[in-house]
C-alpha cells in the first residue's frame, strides 16, 4: 500500500517536473484574433492533444475571417446590409453573436454595446497597433453618439436581420474572443479532452485540473508589469480581464485606450482594469468590458444585472474594488493597495434578469 502510494507520488512529481517519458502536459501556441493563443492540455496522449490543438487553431482562423468587421466577409456584408435597412438572412457565424450580443448589451444597460462599430472605427481601434493615431474631431464623436446605435435596433426574425437604425455597425471586439473560446472548449470536450486551458493573452477558460491540482491563474497588474493576484480555477471557469493597457495610443501627452464609453464616445474614465470570473467566456468577456465602462461607482449594479458574482476592478488611483465573493477566490499579492469590498453580489436585493 505504502509503496504504491510512494510510486504514485514519485510519478506525479516526475510528470510535474516534465521529465516523465510520456509527458502528459501538452502546450501549443498560435496566432488568432491578433493575439497569441496558448493551449495547455493535460491527461491526453501526445497525438490526441496535438490533433485537438490543430482543430482549435482551425476554428479560430475561421472565426477570425468571419468576424473581422473591416474586411469583406460575413461581418462586412452584414454591416453593409444593416446600414441600408433591408431584411436579409444572417450568415450562420454571425447570427448567434447578434443574439447573445443583444441579450448581454441589454443586461449591461448598453455599456457593452457591440453596435458602436463606427465609433471604434473613428478612433482607429480596429487597428492592431493604433500607436501614432490621434483622436477624431469632437464634432464627429458627438454625431456618432447622437445616432445612438443599439443592438436593440436590430430585429431578428428567424434567421433574418433588419436594422431600423442605419448607424448600427457591428464590432465583436469586446466579446468575439470569449465566444470563440466557448466554441473551441466545446470542440475540445467533444474530442475527449478533459483538462485544458485556452488562453488568449490573459483571457481564458480552464477546465479540469493539472493532474488533480487546480489550475492556478495569474492576473496581471494594470500597468502590465508583474502579477497582482492569483486565482484557482474550480471545475470549468472563464477568467477575463479588460485593461486600458491592452490597446492605446498617446497624443499630446494623453493616453487614449480602446474601451469606449458609448454614452460619451470617448475612452471610459475611472478604471484601469476589470477582472471577472464566470462559467462561460462569452458573458465574462462582455461583462469585463461593460464593468470597465461602468467604473468604480456603477460596476456593482451592472454586475448584478449581468449575473456576475466575481469582480475585481482597479480604479484610476490604483485602489482595488471587489465583491466579497471575489475576495474569497483571490490570493492577493499586492496587499499594500487600498481595497474596498462591496456588499455581496447575491442574496436579497439581487435583481432578476
Ligand atoms: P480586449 O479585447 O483587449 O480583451 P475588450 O474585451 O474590452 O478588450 O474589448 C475591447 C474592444 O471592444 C475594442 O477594441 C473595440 O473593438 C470594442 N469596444 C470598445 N468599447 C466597447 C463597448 N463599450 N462595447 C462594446 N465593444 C466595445
Ligand atoms: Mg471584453
Amino acid at each position: 500500500m505504502r509503496k504504491s502510494a510512494l510510486y504514485t507520488v514519485l510519478a506525479l512529481l516526475l510528470q510535474l517536473g516534465g521529465c516523465y517519458p510520456d509527458r502528459p502536459v501538452y502546450t501549443d501556441r498560435f496566432l488568432a484574433f491578433g493575439t497569441l493563443v496558448d493551449i495547455t492540455i493535460v491527461g491526453a496522449s501526445q497525438q490526441q492533444a496535438q490533433e485537438a490543438a490543430r482543430a482549435v487553431e482551425e476554428d479560430f482562423l475561421k472565426m477570425h475571417e468571419a468576424w473581422h468587421a473591416w474586411n469583406p466577409g460575413p461581418l462586412g456584408r452584414t454591416n453593409e446590409q444593416l446600414a441600408v435597412g433591408i431584411q436579409f438572412p444572417a450568415p450562420p457565424m454571425i447570427l448567434p453573436l447578434v443574439k447573445s450580443g443583444q441579450a448581454l448589451s441589454a443586461r449591461s444597460r448598453h455599456l457593452f454595446n457591440p453596435a458602436v462599430g463606427h465609433l471604434i472605427d473613428a478612433w482607429g481601434f480596429h487597428d492592431d497597433n493604433p500607436e501614432g493615431h490621434h483622436p477624431p474631431p469632437d464634432a464627429m464623436i458627438q454625431e456618432l453618439v447622437l445616432n445612438n446605435p443599439r443592438m436593440s435596433d436590430i430585429r431578428i426574425e428567424g434567421i433574418n436581420l433588419q436594422s431600423s437604425n442605419p448607424s448600427v455597425k457591428l464590432d465583436f471586439g469586446a466579446f468575439g474572443k470569449g465566444y470563440g473560446i466557448d466554441l473551441a472548449v466545446k470542440h475540445l470536450k467533444e474530442l475527449g479532452i478533459k483538462n485544458a486551458i485556452l488562453n488568449t493573452g490573459g483571457d481564458l477558460r480552464a477546465f479540469g485540473s493539472r493532474n488533480g491540482i487546480p489550475w492556478n491563474i495569474a492576473i496581471r497588474r494594470p500597468d502590465g508589469a508583474g502579477v497582482i493576484a492569483t486565482i484557482k480555477v474550480s471545475g470549468d471557469e472563464s477568467i477575463f480581464t479588460s485593461g486600458d493597457y491592452e490597446r492605446y495610443f498617446s497624443w499630446r501627452g494623453k493616453r487614449y485606450h480602446h474601451i469606449i464609453d458609448p454614452r460619451t464616445g470617448y475612452p471610459a474614465e475611472g478604471t484601469r482594469s476589470v477582472t471577472v470570473i464566470h462559467p462561460d467566456s462569452t458573458t465574462a468577456d462582455a461583462a469585463a468590458t461593460a464593468l470597465f465602462v461602468a467604473g468604480p461607482d456603477m460596476w456593482h449594479e451592472i454586475a448584478r444585472d449581468m449575473g456576475i458574482e466575481f469582480v475585481m476592478l482597479i480604479d484610476a488611483e490604483g485602489a482595488i474594488h471587489m465583491s466579497p465573493e471575489m475576495e474569497q477566490r483571490l490570493e492577493l499579492l499586492d496587499t499594500d493597495r487600498k481595497t474596498i469590498i462591496s456588499p455581496p453580489m447575491t442574496g436579497s436585493g439581487t435583481r432578476g434578469s
